[in-house]
């Protein structure tokens, strides 16, 4: 059975590029009917926060991302936390020490520094030997850290070899010989390094594939040695192409919203945020575009992951958000709409008159790209428009007869109100167009607009007699 997982850093809200590797790691373990497992990675314990990882929680769970395994739900190969895993790590080094293959280095780290830049003075790759790093080791030097409490940090000695990763997204990779020194993989306050920590979770917790981006290949070879030196199988490596803002740049802050978080407030639908992601780096075999969550896990297959970098079109997730709109049926609509109405009507109020506020909502749709527009959308449905309108005499006039007509109207729908702005026409001399333009602009303060018919009949009788008399006086 294939086990994927996501492991995030609880450094940061989870962003464009974490959302697309959990997602593809997903995709494919359901797709498998296998296993989704969430593993918090918060060895930095300067950077990481609890408030990132709930966030973070909150994100996928909003995204529908559901794990099966992680820190909250639990599972057999917990604790799922980093932090809860110390020891396990430390045996692992302590067993690499005894085996020879990683080694105790008593230097601070002003001295490690140093001795990085001496090499890099001599016109050196940085590049630590065991023979540099244990030069710090005296018998002096042991005996003052055991005064003063302190413990050695422990170095991986890297083989000086090739190594060769067979990857699903990218083929052959060659890693040369002579690239790495020798790296830590526990800090001398007993806490491991990334690369350390993330095999031994890898390997315990049976994990098959591991899908990340790209920016991970120069660790993966530490990995990948640090596999072989525990004697374990790696996992199959998927490494995925970076992903670039519409300038070709790497995506940052400057591309505008790239946090799940931020798409949240600005009411995308998660299905959409999903679809979206999916297509970052994976395309559907009949080039299909508009896709719900499980129909992406039924297309999904790693072999449709694409080499080249994924542009992330802020445009195109706007367009998919609307597409994904029009599939949602009215009462959903009206559902995810509700915090956005709220500015004009209470939730209660919203559900005694629910038929209004769907037929409200099905004038708009078309116009929304972003739930966070309802409001603007809908203000002069509430809000009535404060401008004064020229009108001509002739205007004026028409627009008087329609009053009547509007109140005379019993049965208040379509067929009626076209026939009321009939009735009215015909009592004056004004062209179509002039009497419905300045009705709108009357009515909502506005030239652009949902459907005339649909403005009309959504106020109201009192509301349009109440806005036409305001104009005529
Ligand atoms: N904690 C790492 C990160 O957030 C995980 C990388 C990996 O998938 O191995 O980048």
């Amino acid at each position: 059975m294939v086990r994927l997982r996501f492991a995030p850093s609880p450094t940061g809200y989870l962003h464009v590029g974490g959302a697309r590797t959990a997602l593809f790691n997903f995709l494919y373990a359901r797709k498998m009917n296998g296993k989704f497992i969430l593993r918090i990675e918060d060895t930095d314990l300067e950077r990481s926060e609890k408030e990132f990882e709930e966030g973070l929680i909150e994100s996928m769970k909003w995204l529908g991302l559901n794990w099966d395994e992680g820190p909250d739900v639990g599972g057999g190969y917990g604790p799922y936390r980093q932090s809860e895993r110390l020891d396990i790590y430390n045996k692992y080094a302590q067993k690499l020490v005894e085996e020879g293959k990683a080694y105790k280095v008593y230097a601070y780290p002003e001295e490690i520094e140093k001795l990085r830049e001496e090499l890099l003075s001599q016109g050196k790759a940085p590049h630590y030997t065991r023979e540099m790093l244990e030069s710090f080791t005296t018998p002096e030097r042991i005996k003052e850290y055991e005064e003063k409490g302190l413990k050695p940090a422990i170095y991986f000695q890297m083989p000086r070899k090739e190594y060769v990763l067979n990857d699903i997204v990218k083929g052959q990779v060659v890693f040369k010989e002579g690239t790495l020194g020798d790296f830590a993989i526990i800090r001398s306050n007993g806490v491991p390094i990334y690369n350390f920590a993330c095999v031994i979770d890898d390997y315990l917790m049976k994990i098959t594939h591991v899908i990340r981006g790209d920016d991970h290949l120069s660790n993966t070879v530490k990995q990948l040695a640090i596999y072989e030196a525990l004697g374990w199988n790696p996992p199959e490596f998927g490494h995925v192409s970076m992903i670039l803002g519409p300038d070709a740049k790497k995506l940052s802050k400057r591309h505008g919203a790239t946090s799940v978080e931020e798409f949240k407030e600005r009411g995308y639908l998660p299905q959409a945020v999903v679809n979206f992601l999916a297509l970052l780096g994976w395309s559907h075999p009949e080039g299909k575009e508009i896709m719900s969550l499980e129909e992406l896990i039924s297309a999904f297959s790693l072999d449709r992951l694409g080499k080249n970098p994924a542009i992330f079109d802020p445009q195109k997730l706007k367009w998919m958000n609307a597409e994904h709109f029009r599939h949602l049926s009215d009462e959903e609509m009206l559902e995810v709409s509700k915090p956005y109405l709220e500015k004009f009507a209470r939730e209660e109020e919203i559900n005694e008159r629910k038929e209004w506020f769907i037929r409200l909502l099905k004038a708009i749709k078309d116009r929304v790209e972003e739930l966070s527009q309802i409001p603007e959308l809908v203000e002069f449905f509430f809000v009535e428009p404060e401008n004064k309108v020229e009108l001509s005499d002739e205007v004026k006039q028409v627009y008087s007869e329609l009053v009547k007509e509007i109140e005379n109207i019993e049965q208040w729908d379509e067929k009626n109100i076209y026939q009321a702005f009939k009735n009215a026409m015909k009592k004056g001399k004004v062209k179509g167009k002039d009497f419905y333009m300045n009705l709108r602009i009357v009515l909502t303060g506005r030239e652009e607009g949902p459907e005339l018919i649909d403005i009309v009949y959504l106020l109201g009788k009192e509301n349009i007699v109440k806005r036409i008399q305001k104009q005529l006086g």
